[in-house]
């Protein structure tokens, strides 16, 4: 078990790469990061 780094609860699974600076996140945190990363993205348009 890992601990989210951003919502604090214990994970089977958890994920990281460039944009959570090395931190394990659980998918849900995982997947909102690159979700608001997206929306960002199409805002720009
Ligand atoms: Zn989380
Ligand atoms: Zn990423």
């Amino acid at each position: 078990m890992t601990t989210c780094a951003k919502c604090g609860q214990d994970s089977k699974k958890t994920y990281n790469c460039e944009h959570t600076e090395e931190a394990e996140f659980c998918v849900e945190c995982y997947t909102e990061l690159h979700y608001y990363m997206t929306e960002q993205k199409h805002g720009k348009d």
